[in-house]
């Protein structure tokens, strides 16, 4: 059974209060899994800016996120996909690759062009996957065109990345940065870093971006949403556009946390979304609702009528308004329509998620001029009345 513990690198980070709670909600977990075997692999076609591209994606199997052990993020459950103990040999890691490229081999005619690589926690924390492992699936992967590597913003470097671009792979890495608002991020996340480590990290792709990597192929274009389902730990399931240029960060935005409001949420997506692509080296963002995953204090507040997701008119509000910024704007609610997943009224979610998906292809606001519903005037009631004190205010 998976006993979640701080240790040294995450004491006198987060809130000690979250971080209580959680480690009792994850302890309730009782499941462990093969090292050798991946959590998830999975042949896509992803969008990106050279055009469409086949996609191998890979969940791997790691110890699972060094703060989720801590404790971690108030609406994360993927700790409970990992192992337990901690760490996954050398050995046993190349085993989980081996099985993923074994699948390419048995249902794919070439191979993929697109790598995405995912760990439920941070790819590039040492912890997780050692530096022997990371060169080693750089080379791996290195006769491939591109990569995209899950991590929190304190384990990326440019070294790390370079291990990726010295192949000529074009090289993004996926940050969970949740919000650009510390006080969000510390208090309704709990997640421990400050923005200006996510600033930090764009900094280090963009250094490594210089030092030659793969070199740039122009401008980012109007990507397209791929359909990562369910897994990915720090950056959850999202549409996915991909960048040009070396190396470059995506930045990956929850809408709706535990403890805001409607009204709050969506103003702070829409400031989120503008502070991150004004930042040099972020060139994507993939804003996505917060959805109820089971052993997670969000979960535990939706039991008790304590958090409803975010409405689907709020996901395409902040579509609509930060349609100017310059980057590309992605989402992908997962479960939409579904009562732990963003929705409306039940009668126009999927066609609201539609102009969602439209959206994340072709950049094009006006896609929600097409979709209109009574239950717009609740959602506007909702923005206007739910406040700290009294929300949800519906279900
Ligand atoms: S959201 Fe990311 S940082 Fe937070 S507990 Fe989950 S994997 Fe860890
Ligand atoms: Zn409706």
């Amino acid at each position: 059974m998976s006993q979640p513990t701080p240790e040294v690198y995450e004491q006198g980070k987060g809130m000690d209060a979250h971080n209580q709670v959680m480690r009792e909600v994850r302890s309730r977990k009782e499941k462990s899994y093969d090292p050798h075997e991946p959590t998830r692999v999975w042949l896509d076609e992803d969008n990106t800016p050279n055009g469409v591209r086949e996609s191998l994606t890979i969940i791997l199997n790691t110890g699972g996120c060094r703060w989720a052990r801590a404790g971690g993020c108030t609406m994360c459950g993927y700790v409970a996909e990992s192992v337990d103990g901690g760490t996954v040999p050398h050995e046993a890691l190349m085993d989980q690759i081996q099985v993923c490229l074994d699948h390419e081999a048995d249902e794919a005619d070439e191979p993929a062009p697109l790598i995405k690589i995912y760990t439920s926690g941070s790819f590039l924390d040492e912890r997780e996957v050692s530096a022997e492992s990371r060169k080693a699936i750089a080379e791996t992967f290195g006769d491939r065109e591109r990569i995209v590597l899950e991590s929190l913003p304190d384990f990326v470097d440019r070294e790390k990345i370079g291990d990726f671009t010295q192949y000529g792979l074009q090289t993004d890495v996926a940050i969970g940065l949740e919000t650009a608002t510390d006080r969000v991020r510390r208090d309704c996340v709990n997640k421990y870093f400050d923005f200006e480590a996510f600033e930090a990290a764009c900094a280090e792709a963009v250094a490594a971006d210089e030092a030659g990597g793969a070199g740039s192929e122009g401008d980012v274009e109007s990507g397209a949403a791929g359909s990562e389902a369910g897994s990915g730990g720090e950056t959850g399931s999202t549409g996915e556009t991909d960048s040009t240029g070396g190396a470059g960060i995506k930045a990956y935005l929850l809408m709706k946390p535990p403890f805001l409001t409607e009204s709050e949420a969506l103003e702070d997506m829409v400031a989120s979304v503008e502070r991150c692509l004004a930042v040099d080296g972020c060139h994507t963002v993939s804003m996505n609702p917060c959805n109820v995953q089971r052993y997670t204090m969000v979960d535990d507040l939706y039991f008790q009528d304590g958090y409803r997701p975010p409405w689907l008119w709020s996901v395409a509000a902040v579509l609509e308004r930060t349609a100017d910024v310059a980057g590309i704007v992605v989402s992908d609610p997962v479960g939409h329509g579904t009562d732990r997943g963003a929705h409306n009224c039940g009668e126009c979610d999927d066609l609201v998620q539609k102009a969602i998906k439209d959206f994340d292809l072709r950049q094009d606001p006006s896609v929600f001029e097409q979709v209109s519903c009574e239950c717009e005037a609740t959602w506007e009631a909702v923005l206007d009345l739910e406040t700290g004190f009294n929300q949800p205010l519906t279900r």
